[in-house]
């Protein structure tokens, strides 16, 4: 065990939910032995958010990295498994009116790159099968109410997320984090000095005065009392790309009907979630305070959940700050979570950021040679990953073609959109090379080729034209047939 003297270097996570917890868990990992202390001081007068129940395969990462078993995390963490995610009702396209956003596999490759090649030939008028569900072996899989893995498989390439609950996750967490030796503080701060400097000397406390530290790790949450309130570093807000900023989650009873799967529905003003967990089922509406008010999005959702609703459960209301910090490390203070920016939980993306945030800062830390010489460097780079995420989910909302609502004609003809996006969409919509556009962009880090390839595909986006009009491709089609035959037969053997 490291023992404290003049040279420790002492790091101060303010914030005990999710976002706290994966810190202070991968921190102790690799900076214990390098003369850190860390510590974690959360309110128990402040709630965590308590929602934030899917995630994407990136998630695996943390696991493995704290070489934690999925016997081991899953059962007390009620936690599923997860494949992609329906989006239903988004499009009134008729034959489009759900897709599945797939992981992909390692069997995907061959169906990814047929699936591409179809739809420039939709593009150019043929007749051919351009829904993405086809083409996938998640989607598949979903379908058939299969697990995303083979039950023997030992090469561990098998592509999948988690659902859990996150409170309970927060828990399991914190219980790891205790064995790696940090140092767990229950307690309230109530204000944050700063030097002439400009950088954060210390917290105090309600009862255990002043706490002092070299680094501090901003994980309040919304409130992002550390680089917000106290360094004054500028929220951008991404109201003009995304309306969504409320949320209300009730849960439900489990039933039978267990798909490792997240749906999301369009509801009239947002959309809304379902996650099934082992012993609980987590809903929630996301929508617009501009276009509804809290009690009618609460009876919104209770109406579709009607009888389903567990005994006793209250809704649970939440505001959301949707945009990101300026910097998301400023003077000796880092923000991770919700302090340092937000996108909706569409692909239930908040988590990667985080993951990617610490992980990402932990390297340009120690490249650094614990200083602060790859600052600009950090940020620069975590506010790619939040612009370019947010793209993806505005696309979501600009290609719905719902009828009859304010709100859904707003997301469609209002909503600004990036250079980026916009370039992306003319590209599309003109039917010309999609790969090489994103190529150009340098963006498939965020989010890979086929998955755009699928929300456009998936959403019935293509030039409309006379059914009677198009031109068959039989070549194509036999093509498409072959492709599904070999997922149908992959899938048999899960
Ligand atoms: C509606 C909704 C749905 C979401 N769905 C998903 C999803 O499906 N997937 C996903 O990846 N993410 C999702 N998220 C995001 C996810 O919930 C968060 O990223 C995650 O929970 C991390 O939150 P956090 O730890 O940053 O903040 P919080 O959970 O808010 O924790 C803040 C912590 O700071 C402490 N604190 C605050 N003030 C003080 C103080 N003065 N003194 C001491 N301690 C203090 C609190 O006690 C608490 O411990 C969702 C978010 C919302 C709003």
């Amino acid at each position: 065990m490291q023992v404290e003297n003049e040279k420790t270097r002492k790091v101060l996570i303010v914030g005990g939910g999710t976002a706290g917890w994966m810190t202070a868990n991968l921190f102790a990992k690799q900076l214990s032995d390098k003369g850190f202390s860390i510590s974690l001081i959360e309110s128990d007068n402040v709630p965590t958010v308590g929602v934030g129940e899917g995630t994407t395969p990136y998630i695996k990462r943390l696991f493995e990295s704290l070489n934690i078993s999925e016997q081991e995390w899953m059962p007390e963490c009620d936690a599923t498994y997860k494949s992609g995610i329906t989006f239903a009702e988004w499009s009134t396209t008729p034959g489009f009116t759900q897709y599945f956003h797939p992981f992909y596999s390692q069997h995907d490759s061959e169906a990814i790159e047929a699936f591409k090649q179809i739809t420039r030939l939709r593009h150019h008028g043929y007749d051919v099968p351009v829904h993405p569900n086809d083409y996938f072996l998640q989607a598949t899989l979903v379908k058939q109410g299969k697990l995303p893995f083979l039950q023997h498989d030992e090469s561990g390439q098998n592509v999948y997320a988690y659902h859990f609950d996150a409170a309970k996750l927060g828990l399991y967490l914190a219980k790891v984090a205790r064995s790696l030796g940090v140092k767990h503080i229950v307690d309230h701060v109530i204000r944050v000095n700063t030097a002439a400097s400009g950088d954060i000397l210390s917290v105090e406390t309600e009862h255990s005065g002043e706490i002092q530290a070299d680094l501090f790790v901003d994980c309040t949450g919304f409130s992002a009392m550390l680089i917000g309130k106290t360094l004054g570093v500028p929220f951008h807000s991404f109201k003009d790309n995304l309306l969504n900023d409320a949320a209300v989650a009730i849960p439900t009873k489990i039933d039978n009907t267990y798909s490792p799967q997240t749906i999301s529905t369009a509801m009239s003003n947002g959309w809304r979630w379902e996650i099934p967990l082992t012993k609980r089922k987590g809903n929630g509406y996301v929508y617009s305070s501009q276009f509804q008010s809290k009690s009618s999005a609460e009876s919104e959702l209770r109406h579709i959940l009607g009888d389903t609703i567990l005994e006793d459960a209250q809704a649970h209301h939440v505001d959301m700050r949707v945009g990101r910090m300026d910097k998301h490390w400023h003077k000796n203070c880092v923000a991770i979570g919700l302090s340092q920016g937000f996108i909706e939980p569409l692909e239930a993306t908040a988590l990667q950021i985080v993951q990617i945030s610490i992980e990402e800062f932990l390297t340009q830390y120690q490249r650094g040679n614990y200083t602060t010489q790859y600052q600009e460097y950090f940020n620069n780079g975590v506010n790619n990953v939040f612009e370019h995420i947010r793209d993806y989910i505005v696309l979501h909302y600009l290609t719905n073609s719902r009828a009859g609502s304010t709100y859904w004609a707003t997301c469609r003809n209002e909503i600004k959109l990036s250079d980026s996006l916009q370039a992306i969409m003319e590209v599309w919509c003109q039917g010309e090379d999609l790969d090489a556009e994103l190529k150009r962009q340098n963006i498939t880090m965020y989010y890979s080729e086929p998955s755009w390839y699928v929300l456009l595909a998936g959403m019935g986006i293509f030039p409309s034209r006379n059914q009677n009009q198009m031109q068959t491709h039989e070549e194509a089609n036999s093509f498409a047939r072959k492709i599904r035959g070999r997922v149908l037969d992959i899938a048999s053997h899960y």
